[in-house]
Order: structure tokens, then C-alpha cells, then sequence
């Protein structure tokens, strides 16, 4: 089996250590929490710097800079760090819209000589662009199929997953609509499906829901961060119906007041806490159906911004993990084997 990376298709035997959900590049500028008060207004344009560190690591989305990863130097020296941790594959989570390009992926995955594979299909509503209003789900599942099929963006670099697929919260209806049409082109392509949900809701099901009724496989599908707010019975729920849940939030441990009305609303559980809800999983038995990253999407989660960068799953969470009793061919399971099964394709 194979899988389709930015340079073309390549044995899924070659993957090594995954981390199945990242952002290389990435622009949520749309996200950030606009403050009307004359200091806070003036804060969220600053440049990410020690200065504001402090108001980032509790609301990451304070500063507009924040929400941008756009720097190609920058992206391949952080890359660095994953690699020579051993790591060997980066899923590049980016859908169309946000910041996402496919020729840079393709050129820092020539000369770092990592994998990379790249994402298509939407994200939240509040990103939408080219027209997505007025497209039918045929219409958006075709174009999907095409990235996949063909390349993106004029391009001949195909994606290899589809994702992330972004959920508001309580779904929206432009949402629902990809939604379908990212199940109809799993079923076309054979591709796995990363979907963002709310973090505090538990959308996930009703997603589920919907999927199902394309005909997609539910084995294919992964629910993203399920380890800002665990609920491990909403864990098993979605477990026990055959997908794939991701701690993907390894990194974030912030909180952010429930009553703001952005894009984020709640306290993020901290590492030793997703450690530990993967252990008990583990002994559950669902240890086949779960995904671990670190979505990087911010710039202070960067070594160059005083952040833990794209190998902390490998230089810290796995001490950490070992640490909590969960052994290594475990872990070689959680970082290889599983994200292989997730991103093949026939
Ligand atoms: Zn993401």
C-alpha cells in the first residue's frame, strides 16, 4: 500500500515516525480575538516578541501575528528539530484558503529529505472563499477528488489526506455541505478524512453521523482534538464506531475565558492529562484508533518563539509516555503504525 506525499507516491513501509496532524504553513489571522479597548486593540498587532509571550501562552490568539506561519527559512530550520529526533513524516494539515502552498511543501521536502503530504477541502465557514456558498456537495467532493487525483492549485503536487475539514461549533450548513463532500471523495480516493470540531462541543458524533450517510468508511475518518476538553466517554463513543480520535493538542495547555465568543472558549487539559487519558484508552482496548500530534499552528509553539516545536510528541510526550507505563511497542504503534493505516491507500 501506498501513500500519496507531495513528491509522489511512496511505500507506506518508508514512513517511519508520523506526526499525522501539523501545519507547515498556516494564516487563521481571521481568528483572532478582536478587542475593542483601546491597550488590548493595540496588542493583538503586535509582532510576536518576549514582550507579549506571557498573554500568548494563556490566549494564543491575542496577538493576529500569532496565527500566521508563513516563513519558509523559519519552517525548515523547525523542521530540523523533528527530523533529527527521528521523526520522518509530517502531515501538513492545510487545507485551501489558509495560508496553505503546495510548492513550498514540495521544495523543503526535497531538501530536508522528509515526507510530507499535504491537505485539501475546507476549513471553517468563516474561511470559506472561491465560491463555496454556491457550490453543490458534487461539485466540492469533484474538486476535492481533483487535488487528490491531479494536483492543487495549478499544480502537478497531489494531496494525500483530507483535512483538516473544519466544523464549527454546532456545524453550520456550508460546513455540513464539505462535510459530505469530503465523505464522497473518501469513498472515490480511499484517502483518510482529518475533521476539526469545536473543541468544547461534541460535534464529532454528529459528524460521524453525517459521514455515515455518504458511504464513506468510518475507519478512514479521524476526530481532532479530542484532547483539549477530554471526555473519555465521548472518547470510547467514537472509538467503538471505528474512527480515529487525534491528541493533537500536545503543547497547548491554555486557557482561554468561556465567555469570549471567538474561535476558542475553555481551558486546554494539559500533556500529563492526554497522557494519561491514552493509557486509559490503551487498557480499554481502543489502542488501533488513536492518532498523536502536535498541530502546530501558532508561532509561539516554534523553537524560535520559545515553543517545544514539531518533535516535541518525540522529545518530550514520549519520555512522558513511557514515564506513565505505556511501553514502546505502544508508542510504535501510536506514532507509526496507526497514522500508516490512517494515510494509506489502496
Ligand atoms: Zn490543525
Amino acid at each position: 500500500m501506498s501513500v500519496i506525499t507531495v513528491q509522489g507516491l511512496k511505500n507506506e513501509n518508508d514512513l517511519g515516525i508520523i506526526s499525522p496532524h501539523e501545519h507547515i504553513f498556516i494564516d487563521i489571522r481571521n481568528q483572532a480575538d478582536i478587542y475593542t479597548e483601546a491597550d488590548k486593540a493595540a496588542l493583538s498587532e503586535e509582532r510576536v516578541s518576549i514582550t507579549n509571550l506571557g498573554v500568548l501562552s494563556r490566549n494564543p490568539y491575542a496577538v493576529k501575528d500569532n496565527l500566521v506561519l508563513n516563513n519558509v527559512q523559519l519552517a525548515e530550520k523547525e523542521l530540523l528539530y523533528f527530523k533529527n529526533m527521528g521523526g520522518n513524516t509530517i502531515v501538513d494539515a492545510t487545507p485551501k484558503d489558509i495560508g496553505r502552498d503546495p510548492l513550498a511543501l514540495y521544495r523543503i521536502s526535497k531538501s530536508l529529505d522528509l515526507n510530507i503530504i499535504a491537505g485539501t477541502g475546507y476549513y471553517t465557514q468563516d474561511t470559506h472563499c472561491h465560491g463555496v456558498n454556491s457550490l453543490t456537495t458534487e461539485e466540492i467532493s469533484k474538486k476535492i477528488e481533483k487535488e487528490i487525483l491531479e494536483g492543487m492549485d495549478n499544480t502537478q503536487i497531489r494531496a494525500g489526506v483530507i483535512g483538516e475539514i473544519g466544523l464549527s461549533k454546532g456545524i453550520l450548513d456550508n460546513e455540513k455541505k464539505v462535510l459530505k463532500a469530503a465523505g464522497i471523495a473518501q469513498k472515490e480516493k480511499g484517502t483518510g478524512v482529518l475533521i476539526h470540531t469545536y473543541p468544547w462541543s461534541r460535534d464529532g458524533i454528529k459528524a460521524l453521523n453525517i459521514l455515515e450517510e455518504t458511504g464513506c468508511e468510518i475507519g478512514k475518518i479521524c476526530i481532532c482534538h479530542i484532547d483539549i476538553d477530554i471526555d473519555l466517554e465521548y472518547c470510547i463513543n467514537l472509538c467503538s464506531r471505528g474512527a480515529y480520535i487525534e491528541f493533537d493538542n500536545f503543547g497547548k495547555e491554555y486557557y482561554l475565558s468561556k465567555k469570549g465568543d471567538g474561535f476558542a472558549g475553555g481551558a486546554f487539559a494539559r500533556d500529563i492529562e492526554r497522557v494519561r487519558a491514552i493509557k486509559v484508552l490503551i487498557n480499554k482496548g481502543f489502542i488501533n484508533n488513536i492518532l498523536v500530534s502536535n498541530d502546530i499552528c501558532l508561532k509561539i509553539l516554534l523553537h524560535a518563539y520559545g515553543g517545544w516545536g514539531y518533535d516535541h510528541i518525540i522529545t518530550n510526550i514520549r519520555p512522558m509516555m513511557l514515564d506513565e507505563g505505556i511501553s514502546q511497542e505502544e508508542i510504535d504503534l501510536l506514532y507509526k503504525e496507526n497514522p500508516k493505516k490512517f494515510l494509506n491507500i489502496e
